[in-house]
């Protein structure tokens, strides 16, 4: 009975042939390495129910979690970077456009759009890691610019959702130009008494951190985030000094008065449900 005895002995499948579970299905914690299947980690919101890390999400799961019934219109979506200096590094900038839309299927760094969160008319634009280290460039600039236009005229709160590299190199003074832009157009929206909530995510760094994402009337972050202006190294060349420790981490931050709060992934709905109902009376 062949079928059920085994006559071939000592069967080696090579580490090359070896199934393994699709991509995305299972996921190890960065932080305590437990692995995490996916479908757990959409009904935690993205956060290991072990240890409590938050893991590095995008626009499409922010909206998903902060959008009533995940309902929302999406706005300006296919504005796309031009090439301004015609750059090129390892591989053409507009090579690496065509390559990361293709990849991630955004067409920039950032998504906006307009939905409820409990009942109430909300403004969001987020940011996408995955688009070139969701760095700033023209389109980021821009398409918060516009979000900010259209909570002026709505008289719709206005929430930013952080996650950066920084400035985006192949758009040079570009980039450093919607640092300039992004806080003018949040002064009018403050003019106007329109209120704006930034959150800051794992990672905000470089000029988002030194414009739009500390400017909010209420500054929040994820727990862990990483939050600063240049890295570590830098500064710790130019200052001569070791650095403490935690030191760029949302508690350290907030510990140094430049977060009001710090707040679970999994209560940020509520909360800022909260502060908009504050807000509004
Ligand atoms: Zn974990």
């Amino acid at each position: 009975m062949a079928w059920f005895k085994r006559e071939t002995q000592g069967i080696i499948t090579t580490t090359e042939e070896k199934k393994e579970a699709p991509d995305g299905i299972w996921n190890k914690c960065p932080q305590c390495k437990k692995p995490l299947h996916y479908s757990e980690q959409v009904e935690n919101q993205y956060v290991c129910h072990y240890c409590g890390f938050h893991l590095r999400i995008g626009s499409k799961e922010y909206f998903s979690i902060l959008f009533d019934n995940n309902e929302f219109t999406e706005l300006y979506p296919n504005m796309v970077s031009g090439d301004p200096l015609n750059f090129v590094d390892t591989k053409k900038y507009t090579d690496r456009l065509t390559e990361t839309q293709f990849k991630t299927g955004l067409k920039d760094a950032i998504r906006a759009a307009v939905g409820k969160i409990d009942g109430q008319d909300i403004v969001i634009a987020c940011m996408d890691f995955n688009f070139i280290g969701g760095s700033m460039g023209s389109v980021v600039g821009e398409k918060i610019a516009r979000s900010i236009d259209y909570s002026i005229e709505h008289k719709v709160p206005f929430l930013m959702i952080s996650k950066s590299g920084g400035a985006r190199m192949m758009e040079a003074a570009f980039s450093l130009m919607q640092m300039a832009k992004t806080s003018a157009k949040l002064a009018l929206l403050s003019e106007a008494k329109v209120p704006y909530i930034s959150l800051l995510t794992d990672p905000t760094t470089g000029g988002v951190t030194a414009s739009y994402a500390m400017l909010g009337d209420i500054n929040i972050a994820e727990p862990g985030a990483l939050i600063g202006f240049a890295g570590p190294r830098v500064i710790k060349e130019t200052i001569k000094k070791d650095l403490p420790k935690g030191f760029q981490t949302a508690e350290f931050v907030q510990e140094h008065g430049f977060l009001d709060f710090i707040v679970d992934r999994r209560e940020m709905k509520a909360e800022l449900a909260a502060f908009l109902k504050m807000m509004k009376n």
